[in-house]
């Protein structure tokens, strides 16, 4: 079979999948992996053949797409601001509209003194690791409970080479902070349970980094808590909420810290999206 046959064929099943929205494009994902090829050589070699085992790992790949696993969990690999990130089970893939917790971290950091902060929840690093590559004055905590989730985020900080920038520490949000900090990151998990339970990709994502209980908003009240001694006067902090959720968590952190100044950002898509404090 050539890598012509090979797309149009893959194409054809993928497009049986409701929750594929490109059929075309994942197929050439697929067998550009398969393959190590770039998108060039790819084209280049359309009349050539697969061998048997990269015919046979492909469609195997093809098949396990159709089952519902997640593309970037297949190929182990997701683009998160600009830096190629390694994942898989242990960890959930990072979101495009998480970039702008990114985007406005960094501007924040450039903005004012920020020496030391912390990405609760980091899974995959790939908060941690995009502003330590961005923000090469920055000692960055990068914290996790899951055991599993820092073992990825290792890997993702010796990728990127700013293991010495990057600390790694298991606990519950803010419990493995010693000293208060500068700043706190967070995309906690925010899902509501009954979204979270009609979610395509539940099956294959860590619930504990999607599912937020019943109003999706358990772990980012119980990190609002905690916020008060752990962060320097005149510190800040930037949470990821879900849809339809910036009024209870602003509302919550007015009672809690009544002087402090919050704002809320809007994502791409015009969705509120990052709830900003400062302290
Ligand atoms: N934005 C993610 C989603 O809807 C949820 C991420 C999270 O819970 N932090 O899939």
């Amino acid at each position: 079979m050539t890598l012509r046959q090979a797309l149009v064929q893959a194409r054809q099943r993928l497009s049986g999948s409701k929750d594929i929205e490109d059929p075309g494009l994942e197929s050439e994902v697929l067998l550009r992996h398969i393959l190590h090829f770039s998108r060039a050589q790819l084209y280049f070699d359309l009349n050539v053949k697969l061998n048997p085992d990269q015919e046979s790992a492909f469609n195997q790949w093809v098949e396990l797409r159709l089952g519902g696993e997640p593309l970037a969990y297949i190929i182990n690999s997701r683009e998160f601001y600009g830096l190629d990130f390694f994942v898989d089970h242990r960890v959930l893939i990072p979101r495009p509209e998480t970039e702008l917790l990114v985007e406005e971290a960094i501007r924040f950091c450039n903005s004012r003194s920020t020496s030391v902060l912390a990405d609760i929840g980091t899974g995959s690093g790939a908060i941690a690791v995009s502003l330590a590559a961005h923000l090469p004055q920055t000692k960055i905590y990068a914290i996790d409970i899951s055991a599993q989730a820092l073992e990825v985020a290792r890997l993702n900080s010796l990728r990127h080479g700013v293991t010495n920038r990057v600390t790694l520490l298991q606990g519950d949000l803010l419990a493995a902070l010693k000293h208060p900090i500068d700043a706190i990151i967070a995309n906690l998990p925010y899902v509501r349970t009954a979204d979270w339970q009609t979610m395509p990709s539940a099956p294959f994502e860590p619930r504990q980094a999607l599912d937020g209980g019943e109003k999706g908003l358990d772990q980012i009240f119980r990190l609002i808590d905690q916020l008060k001694g752990k962060v320097n006067p005149g510190g800040w902090a930037l949470l990821e909420i879900g849809m339809g959720q910036a009024e209870a968590v602003t509302g919550y952190l007015n009672k809690l810290y009544p002087v402090a100044s919050i704002e809320i950002l809007k994502d791409l898509a015009g969705i509120e999206r990052v709830v900003k404090l400062i302290l």
